[in-house]
């Protein structure tokens, strides 16, 4: 526990809108880089590993509340030439990806309602 909440007990905290913190609905944290299976079909396991989050800026705090994440090794991530944050290509994948997994449990209309649009 941090030094805040050994001197204000639970119950005086500020009530604020609890952020939910669900698991990856796409992925599994073993390891394992999503684009390097998804592009390259490798499952070879990373010693580091940056979690990624599908739809980023605004949308960053709903990609984490809807699970919308992924693990990518530093190549996949920022590094690579297909690098989700340097190539629009890869982007645009995963994008579509997350609202097409998203979609298996909800409408689109609910989709839209959180992110602002639709990628599909
Ligand atoms: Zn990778
Ligand atoms: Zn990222």
């Amino acid at each position: 526990m941090d030094q805040e909440g050994l001197m204000f007990p639970k119950t005086q905290k500020k009530r604020k809108k609890r952020m939910k913190h669900p698991r990856s609905i796409l992925h599994e944290k073993n390891g394992t880089c999503y684009l390097c299976m998804l592009l390259d079909g490798n499952h070879k396991k990373h010693l580091l590993l940056d979690e990624h989050h599908i739809f980023g800026g605004p949308n960053r705090m709903h990609s984490e509340e809807t699970g919308l994440k992924v693990w990518l090794c530093l190549d996949h991530h920022t590094m690579g030439t297909l690098a989700v944050h340097r190539c629009p290509d890869t982007m645009r994948l995963m994008h579509r990806i997350g609202q097409q997994e998203y979609e298996k449990t909800h409408s689109r209309q609910q989709f839209i309602e959180i992110f602002g649009k639709s990628y599909l």
